[in-house]
């Protein structure tokens, strides 16, 4: 996700440039992204390169049902500010004192804006708190710890506990008298 931009720095301001990310790949402390494909629009400003991207990927988690692996599929948008390590190319003759960039976000001084970091991150962001290996899966039965979506268990099929019977009717009446 390494893509030379010496031309657009060079180019006036307002030029654009179309790229693409295809086929990338990622890997995060806690992540790995792959089949990550998307287009990047790169947009020179009078001091930085403006870049938004769409891309979509897959991402490798646990099911937060049944903790089987789970292949997940995500789409992240993002819009990022690269600054050019080389201002000079930029020739901006109103320069001012330079804000702390974040060094994930330098154009380094071969003119190579790496976007791996900012990739990695905005998708890190879209990765599901609790992802699922299948919309309905059926989840781990939290009495006998059987996987569900492997084969049934009888545990719903259990009578109420006779010590929570007289409960349930105290419950009943409770809700009768009410009305
Ligand atoms: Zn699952
Ligand atoms: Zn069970």
């Amino acid at each position: 996700m390494i893509f030379n931009v010496a031309s657009l720095l060079t180019a006036r301001e307002g030029a654009a440039r179309l790229m693409s990310i295809e086929h990338g790949e990622i890997k995060t402390a806690r992540h790995r992204f792959y089949e990550i494909n998307g287009p990047v629009r790169m947009l020179r400003t009078d001091r930085t390169v403006l870049v938004s991207a769409s891309v979509s990927a897959t991402v490798s988690d646990r099911c937060s049902r049944c903790l089987a692996p789970a292949k997940l599929k995500i789409i992240s948008e993002f819009e990022e500010e690269f600054e050019p390590a080389n201002r000079d190319l930029m020739s901006d003759r109103r320069q001012s004192a330079s804000r702390d960039f974040d060094p994930a976000l330098v154009i380094d001084a071969r003119n190579m804006l790496d976007m791996t970091e900012a990739v990695g991150q905005s998708l890190t962001l879209t990765v599901p708190l609790a992802p699922l290996c299948e919309a309905n899966c059926a989840g781990i039965c939290n009495i006998c710890f059987t996987n569900r979506n492997q084969s049934a268990c009888r545990c719903d099929e259990n009578p109420i506990d006779p010590r929570w019977q007289s409960l349930a009717e105290l419950g009943m009446r409770t809700s009768n008298s009410n009305n």
